[in-house]
């Protein structure tokens, strides 16, 4: 019933939004994306793929264990991470991009903290680095104070182990990715189906030229300030209806205002990226955000160009040649055989 009702608001979503649907996330944000791949919709739910042979106990008529772990290098990289249930038993590690890596020693963002709630809990994805734990942590407890909302509902971190996924988000492979609702947490515990079924809500107006007055509140801007004022945090991606209501209502204190950057999708949450850990010499981050508000007009003419709010979506084409085990950093292979 529940799975019914998120793939009928999935399409449903699709259609309304073409190819606004939470599309590519974001490499770097400003310029317009090679395509605009199926949906990321954190709604659609594709049902979860067997388990791969590697995770299912080996029998004693069966080959030697050795034989059966050992992932072939050009086995696509989303089956192996995506069938894996829990942290590889190593030091906490960013390896590698935004959207092509994987973690070690990741920690899970508890599924329910004084002032915040984990949606979504089927998906397993509440994994990441201590640091960005940390920092929603940090974010979760300000929330009340900056917004007067009773915490944060929190979507999709990564992985256990990181690594590219089965369904969605082309990046939250390395651990220091996060979504967070535009949703005020409410002021009761939800309970794990109302976490699979409850919809987000779009902030951003139907003509996608601004936010939508009768759901956007001083508060939304409150909670995104809260999260790009964190240093370890680098960028924050929202739509661009959104970018332009936090120009318009930052007043006079605007010096984290570059960190929030446009980009498709990104109307019901928003993305939080932090910058690679000191210590983590295998992360490859992106060059801080640019120094500039990114208010002016100019600046976010592209995101309100008749080529992105009319743009049709594309035919779909055929499927992109998913990602390989061998193309992730070498340290990866490390990552999945780990404990
Ligand atoms: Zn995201």
């Amino acid at each position: 019933m529940g799975r019914t009702l998120a793939i009928v608001l999935a399409v449903l979503g699709l259609l309304a939004v073409g190819r606004f649907a939470h599309a590519n996330e974001p490499e770097e944000a400003g310029l317009p994306p090679a395509e605009i791949p199926a949906a990321e919709l954190p709604e659609s739910e594709a049902p979860a793929k067997d388990p791969l042979p590697s995770e299912v106990p080996a029998k004693e008529s069966q080959k030697p264990a050795l034989a059966a772990k050992e992932p072939k290098p050009d086995a696509p990289a989303k089956e192996l991470f995506g069938a894996k249930k829990l942290p590889a038993a190593m030091p906490s590690r960013s390896i590698g991009f935004y959207a092509k890596g994987c973690l070690a020693g990741a920690t899970a963002l508890p599924v329910d903290g004084k002032t915040w709630q984990v949606m979504r809990l089927s998906r397993n994805r509440n994994w990441g680095h201590p640091k960005l734990i940390a920092s929603l942590e940090r974010l979760a407890e300000q929330v009340p104070k900056v917004a007067g909302w009773p915490g944060i509902l929190v979507g999709d971190l990564a992985q256990p182990r990181g690594g590219p996924m089965l369904t969605g988000h082309a990046s939250h492979q390395i651990g220091l990715d996060a979504d967070i609702w535009l949703t005020p947490m409410p002021d009761r515990t939800l309970n794990p189906q109302e976490r699979e079924d409850m919809a987000a809500t779009s902030v951003v107006a139907a003509d996608w030229k601004d936010v939508d007055p009768a759901v956007w509140t001083p508060q939304h801007g409150a909670v995104i300030k809260a999260a790009a004022k964190d240093p370890e945090v680098e960028r924050i991606f929202v739509n661009a209806a959104i970018k332009k209501a936090l120009c318009r209502e930052a007043g006079s204190d605007r010096g984290w205002l570059h960190k929030v950057r446009p980009y498709w999708g990104h109307y019901y949450h928003f993305h939080v990226r932090m910058r690679c850990p000191q210590d983590n010499p295998d992360c490859t981050g992106q060059p801080p955000a640019p120094e500039g508000e990114g208010c002016a007009p100019a600046d976010l003419a592209y995101w309100f160009s008749d080529a992105v709010l009319r743009a049709k979506p594309k035919p779909a084409g055929p499927p992109k040649r998913a990602m390989t085990l061998a193309e992730l950093p070498p340290a990866c292979r490390r990552v999945l055989l780990a404990p």
